[in-house]
């Protein structure tokens, strides 16, 4: 634990700046184009205020062994947190800026977590300060990305290409959204194989597809180079389903397939090789 006062957190992403005197006099996430600052300015909160930590938290577990932890009101992009439960330890993927009870009650009831990890650098959240009190468990960090961790610290633990975090939950350097966003694969007897993709790809609202974009807020697409690279890395992986970074966004079946049509889909429209039957001409 640091000594006394807890982590400063960016109200807009959620994502945690060393327990100073003082904030940052910007947060190096939500200035740069792939977020946003609120039209109302930056805003901080201490992650031990009260009123910060009056949330409740709501659990579903979306396929053995694979727990989503939601809280309301969310936090900063208001992602869903997973819980990955396996013989050989617990990850926590895709925290949220919160420490809050009902986190760390629910958590230490199901065994605690020897990894935390995260898609890409929105969805760290809290990382480091749960990381903490959950006994310093390595926080992994694309290496590629280091520049923009906002907390630096010892638990943070840098990786690139692949990574194995305990037998059957391996993180996977695709790229696109940022250099060093990953998904993290599923894989073991006990369980159907699947990645959690965070914003490396976004389940579309049909539950059908996918996308790929450098910033999803702003809508900044990615080249052709990029989207290949993501639906290559992801083809040669076992998997079926898909489990995007926010509610309701999964894919139960046929996973491999809907990323190669949806990234064929998209080269389409961004190359113009795909037409609008009702364009004229
Ligand atoms: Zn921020
Ligand atoms: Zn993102």
């Amino acid at each position: 634990m640091t000594n006394g006062a807890s982590a400063w957190i960016c109200v807009t992403c959620g994502n945690e700046f060393s327990p100073a005197a003082a904030p940052p006099a910007e947060c190096l996430i939500c200035v740069d184009e792939r977020q946003h600052v609120p039209a109302e300015g930056q805003q901080w909160v201490r992650l031990d205020d009260p009123g910060h930590n009056d949330r409740a938290l709501a659990v579903d577990e979306i396929a053995p062994g694979l727990f989503s932890l939601c809280l309301s009101p969310t936090v900063g992009i208001g992602q869903r947190a997973f819980f990955v439960k396996t013989p050989a330890g617990n990850v926590l993927w895709e925290p949220p800026g919160f420490v809050g009870a009902p986190l760390l009650d629910w958590i230490a009831e199901h065994g605690g977590v020897s990894a935390i990890a995260s898609s890409h650098p929105h969805l760290v959240g809290a990382s480091v300060s749960l990381s903490h009190l959950l006994g310093n468990v390595p926080v992994y960090f694309n290496r590629a990305d280091s520049r923009w961790i906002t907390r630096e610290d010892s638990v943070i633990e840098p990786w690139s290409g692949r990574h194995v975090v305990t037998e059957g939950v391996e993180l996977v350097q695709c790229g696109g959204h940022f250099p060093g966003s990953s998904v993290l694969l599923l894989t073991g007897a006990d369980r159907p194989g699947a990645i959690l993709t965070g914003d490396t790809l976004m389940v579309g609202a049909d539950r059908r597809s996918v996308s790929f974009m450098r910033s999803y807020p702003n809508l900044i697409p990615l080249p052709e180079r990029l989207v290949r690279g993501i639906a290559d890395t992801v083809d040669a992986l076992p998997f079926d389903r898909i489990h995007g970074g926010f509610p309701g966004h999964d894919i139960t079946e046929n996973g491999r397939e809907v990323v190669r049509f949806s990234a064929d889909r998209y080269i389409g429209w961004i190359t113009d090789v795909i037409r609008d039957p009702d364009e004229p001409g």
